[in-house]
């Protein structure tokens, strides 16, 4: 699995493109989608080079997969939609074509603030 270097969210990751910072660590960044589908719409991305889920499954080390699994969490808790600070959200990963993924770098979305609805429209 190539990794392609100049998707747009590895430009994110090097700062070559702006973006609206929810948080970042060593081990992953969040912000804002641009196009938000709910009143919540958060994206959380590993910085690894890590092109979808499988890749990321295969290929990342232990640290990194734990780093992503409570970056997931941090993020939630810091938007005020997880189960302890709010009512919850979706959290969806794209993977591959039939996946409808279009950013070839692994990322999560995060829907919340409002009911995410039936899980296939
Ligand atoms: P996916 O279809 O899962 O690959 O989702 C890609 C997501 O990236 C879409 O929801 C886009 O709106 C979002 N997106 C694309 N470019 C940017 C950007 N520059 N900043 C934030 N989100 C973006």
């Amino acid at each position: 699995m190539s990794y392609d270097d100049n998707n747009i969210f590895a430009k994110i990751l090097s700062g070559q493109i702006p973006c609206k910072k929810i948080y970042e660590d060593d081990f992953v960044l969040s912000f804002y989608d641009i196009n938000p589908q709910k009143k919540i719409h958060a994206l959380v991305i590993p910085k690894g080079r890590y092109s979808n889920l499988d890749d990321f499954s295969i290929n990342a080390s232990s640290g990194e997969i734990v780093g992503l699994l409570k970056g997931l969490n941090i993020v939630a808790k810091k938007l005020g939609i997880s189960i302890d600070t709010g009512k919850g959200y979706r959290a969806l990963v794209n993977i591959g074509e039939h996946g409808g993924q279009e950013v070839p770098h692994l990322h999560f979305h995060l829907f919340g603030g409002e009911s995410a609805g039936r899980m296939i429209e």
